[in-house]
């Protein structure tokens, strides 16, 4: 697993370094030589080289190798959550719960689903005509794949693609977030511990010219996960050497509370879903539109759990900081443009003893689609409110948005929960709940329109690491087809029996055919 970690003592060994900081302290607690174009084009081959052999062991071999990463992590927890939390500055529990846990989850699922998926067993074909043939579909690894993770979920978001390609036999060459280095790197460490053989998989720390560097190199798949704009960046350098690329990007996500929604459960859950990991979730609702028969009654319990929200943080009191002061100057202009607009700020968390970019959880009222916070994605605990007519409104509102990746429908009645979801566009809807899809091992998880092309986790997930291959076997070898003869009118009137034999209406109809369909295949 190549990395190179350098600390404080030892000299430079690159012209560019990535610096991990911790964003409570502000301190840099880990600095990387950034992977140049030359490292990129190496791992890039040492996995080409290697991958073949790689691919060429059963897939319950690979599928034991992960079972090895699952119980690793399971004994490095502690380690794990502590590269997190100092380098994301999320506490402890959401750590465990929401990048440990969940990835424990994949490494499971993915070993199991990869030895059904690719088991590949004989069938006959499906159609008459066939008959005599036996099929099997092969799922076969693509080669050689890059990944590019962001940093908010550094670690199970780099794991939930990485995971699943290697166990389908692919090599992989990561490129970890330039803020969290450390996440990927400790990902790469338990990979080589459970044995994936050096060059299979490749973590590069770099920055955002590593990402590029991999974009234009020959790997035979590109799995993004990440902003719009990059994204772009990402399709753009991959369709111009003819690489596929799934692109999992932003979301803007809706919230709908329908009338008979538990106020109560509603406020607290869309709380959370926005304002945990700092705001940092890509499925977080961002936009909330609340029918107006319960609007004044939510306001009120939201504004309860803003106000006095649970203690976030390993300090108990302290709150999670933003990964970087920049985040928080984004969201203190969106939110100057939201309010020039006309939006008034409802609620706001009184300011804690936050160490770090700090921006309190905060919930504007009265927004309007001309403010930016309806029309980007806001990557922080900024959440505007919409009050509307009714659900009709409430669908038409969320839809009008270039993103979609998720939203969340709150309601006591299941069915009318369901009909809503039907009619919002995005990748996943949770009712009655909010973020947890991205975390489901079984689910697939992606965005339409603006928030990208690919899905990730579940099966989908693992069939984005694969191509499928054909095999066609006929079981009477020695006989001659029938479409092998010549395009006589002797072989059209056979032909005809035939097509009324296995698609004529009726059983008289089918039966019909049978006498020509024999004389065609005596002859
Ligand atoms: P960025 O788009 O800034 O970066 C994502 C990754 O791309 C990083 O590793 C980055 O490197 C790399 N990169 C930067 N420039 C290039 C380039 N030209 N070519 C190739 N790679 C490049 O996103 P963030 O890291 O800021 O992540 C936050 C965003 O990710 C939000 O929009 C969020 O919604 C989205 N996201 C989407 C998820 C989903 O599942 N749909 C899940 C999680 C986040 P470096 O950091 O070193 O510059």
């Amino acid at each position: 697993m190549s990395s190179a970690l350098l600390t404080g003592s030892e000299p430079q060994r690159s012209a560019r370094t990535v610096q991990s900081v911790d964003p409570v302290t502000g301190t840099v607690w880990r600095e990387y030589a950034a992977a140049g174009p030359a490292e990129v084009r190496a791992a890039v081959e040492r996995a080409r080289a290697t991958q073949p052999a790689w691919a060429a062991l059963p897939v319950s071999k690979r599928a034991d190798a992960l079972g090895r990463f699952h119980a690793a992590l399971v004994r490095r927890r502690h380690d794990v959550a502590d590269v997190l939390t100092r380098e994301t500055g999320k506490a402890t529990a959401d750590a465990t719960s929401s990048e440990i846990l969940t990835t424990l989850d994949f490494a499971r699922f993915f070993a199991r689903e990869a030895v059904r998926l690719q088991r590949a067993p004989w069938r006959r074909a499906a159609s008459l005509s066939m008959f005599r043939k036996r099929v099997r579909i092969e799922h076969m690894p693509l080669g050689v794949v890059g990944v590019i993770s962001p940093w908010n979920y550094p670690f199970m978001l780099a794991a939930g693609v990485v995971l699943p390609a290697l166990v389908t036999g692919n090599a992989v060459v990561l490129k970890p977030s330039e803020l969290t280095p450390t996440s990927g790197v400790i990902l790469g460490e338990l990979l080589a511990e459970a044995g994936i053989p050096d060059g299979v998989l490749s973590v590069l720390p770099g920055d955002g010219a590593t990402g590029a560097a991999l974009t234009s190199s020959p790997v035979d798949k590109v799995f993004f996960t990440g902003s719009v704009g990059t994204g772009r960046k990402v399709a753009d350098a991959c369709a111009a050497l003819g690489i596929t690329c799934s692109l999992e990007l932003g979301g803007n996500d809706a919230a709908i509370v329908l009338a008979d929604a538990n106020l109560a459960t509603a406020a607290r859950g869309i709380a959370w879903g926005r304002f945990t990991n700092a705001g940092q979730s890509c499925v977080a609702p961002k936009r909330v539109f609340v029918v107006d028969a319960v609007y004044d009654r939510f306001m009120a319990v939201l504004r309860t759990e803003v106000e006095a929200p649970a203690p976030m943080g390993d300090g108990g009191a302290a709150s999670q900081p933003l990964i970087r002061q920049a985040q928080a100057d984004v969201l203190e202009a969106q939110l100057a443009d939201a309010l020039a607009l006309g939006a008034r700020v409802v609620a706001r968390a009184s300011e804690r003893a936050a160490s770090g970019a700090a921006f309190p959880p905060t919930v504007i009222a009265d927004a309007t689609p001309a403010m930016r916070v309806m029309r980007e994605e806001t990557f922080g605990p900024l959440l505007p409110v919409v009050r509307v007519r009714d659900a009709e409104d409430a669908i038409a509102r969320a839809n009008a948005s270039d993103y979609g990746l998720s939203a969340s429908i709150w309601t006591k009645d299941l069915a009318r929960g369901i009909e809503v979801a039907d009619r919002i566009d995005a990748g996943t809807v949770c009712i009655n709940d909010v973020l947890v899809v991205a975390g489901m091992a079984d689910v697939p998880h992606g965005g339409v329109k603006g928030s990208g092309t690919g899905r990730s986790h579940g099966v989908a997930g693992l069939l984005e690491c694969v191509r499928t291959k054909t095999i066609v076997a006929e079981r009477w070898n020695g006989w001659r087809q029938p479409w092998w003869s010549s395009s006589t009118a002797e072989q059209a009137r056979g032909l005809d029996a035939f097509v009324q034999l296995a698609h004529g209406s009726s059983l008289l109809a089918r039966l019909r055919g049978v006498a020509g369909t024999i004389r065609m295949l005596r002859r």
